[in-house]
């Protein structure tokens, strides 16, 4: 008898490559091997395929091809759109940030506190909620620049991008926004909201790793990341990934149509496994149920165990989940994001993140949910 697939619940974390980046990818590298910035016919075909997808993506983003720069992904762009908005603007700077950021802005920040910038953490509610009012004031100070996460990757709870841009504009502040857990859920999301910098990373929506990109709104002040060569017009040198970025165009247009025609159902499948937890485990709370959240995930803590004990009993029985991020995995530390929401002693250790995707079933969340009760009352028993 064939093993059971493996429940993939960590979404959050990474998505395999779907069928349509997967089969987008190959001409690129095989064939289709030229290098976009000869001037021969070889390099021409390449050059039109990354052209073309720069545009699809632009479209699927709500912002303009000229405005996208590629990237390895999520960190690299953080980095370039803190760092070089610091530079861009010259002298010692001043930031504002969140608490609960993913480890990327809050160690970019740490550092660059330590070489003499000014950094702000703004703190949240007990439910992850970031209060607007609190930016705005923390932004009556000169502020260099705004950087938020859109969707906490931890808890899925999501801020409140558009009336906090609102209050950036008007103070002329430059607002960058962590939107890798949303790319492929808001359709054209950079026209959404007063925002002037954007990261994402292609493998959270089922494009390939090492891929991602920044959109710069036109107009915003960036230092160039990489010097050398023309590519992503002279701020970031360096010969394109053509597989990476023609894969990514194919899975965020099929990730956005599927979320689109799944959403809802995804909902209703997380709060089945909420429901169905509270039910079977005596010491459980689910953190920021009642914030607005993204609807595939949900972050829950058993009381008085070590919620990585949980993570790799699950494991053994073919269900792959997680205690927080991804990132943070190797830290045996609590997690900061639910630290910051006022989480405490008994409960903080036991945290785990299921994070669901577009592609998960109603099978799966059924089996799920009862070989996590298994799980806990496994771990709750042996400690
Ligand atoms: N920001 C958020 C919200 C994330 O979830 C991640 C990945 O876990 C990152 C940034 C960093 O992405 P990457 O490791 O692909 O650079």
């Amino acid at each position: 008898m064939m093993a059971p697939a493996r429940i993939h619940l960590d979404n959050n974390a990474t998505r395999p490559v779907s069928d349509a980046a997967f089969e987008a990818m190959l001409p690129f590298l095989r064939e289709q091997g030229g290098n976009p910035s000869s001037i021969h016919a070889s390099g021409a075909t390449v050059r039109a395929a990354l052209e073309s997808a720069r545009e699809r993506i632009a479209e699927a983003i709500g912002g303009r091809p000229y405005e996208i720069a590629f990237t390895s992904g999520a960190t690299e762009s953080i980095n370039w759109a803190l760092r070089g908005t610091l530079d861009a603007a010259g002298g010692p700077g001043r930031i504002v940030t969140s608490l609960v950021e993913h480890s990327v802005t809050l160690d970019v920040v740490e550092r660059l506190r330590r070489r003499g910038h000014e950094v702000e953490l703004l703190p949240v509610d007990a439910q992850g909620i970031l209060d607007p009012q609190r930016v705005a004031e923390a932004l009556e100070r000169p502020t260099t620049l705004l950087s938020l996460i859109w969707a906490n990757n931890e808890t899925g709870v999501l801020f409140d991008v558009a009336a906090i841009g609102v209050i950036a504009r008007e103070r002329g502040v430059p607002f960058h926004v962590d939107a890798v857990q949303v790319l492929d859920k808001i359709p054209r999301i950079a026209s959404t909201a007063p925002i002037d910098l954007l990261s994402w990373s292609s493998h959270k929506f089922a494009g390939p790793k090492g891929s991602g990109g920044l959109w710069v709104r036109r107009g915003a002040r960036l230092r160039p990341l990489m010097w050398g060569g023309h590519q992503e017009s002279a701020r970031r040198a360096g010969t394109e990934n053509v597989p990476g970025i023609v894969g990514s165009a194919a899975a965020l247009v099929d990730a956005q149509a599927r979320w689109q025609e799944r959403s809802a159902e995804i909902r209703r499948l997380r709060d089945r496994l909420e429901d169905a937890l509270r039910a079977g485990v005596d010491d459980l709370i689910v953190n920021a149920a009642d914030a607005p959240r993204v609807e595939n995930t949900l972050s829950v803590c058993f009381r008085g165990i070590e919620g990585s004990a949980v993570v790799l009993t699950l494991s053994q029985r073919g269900v792959d989940c997680s205690s927080g991020s991804a990132c943070t995995a190797s830290d045996p530390g609590p997690s900061h994001v639910l630290r910051a929401m006022g989480v405490d002693g008994d409960w903080i250790h036991g945290a785990v993140r299921f994070s669901l995707s577009s592609d998960t079933t109603e099978d799966e969340i059924e089996r799920a949910a009862r070989l996590a009760i298994a799980a806990w009352r496994h771990v709750a028993r042996v400690g």
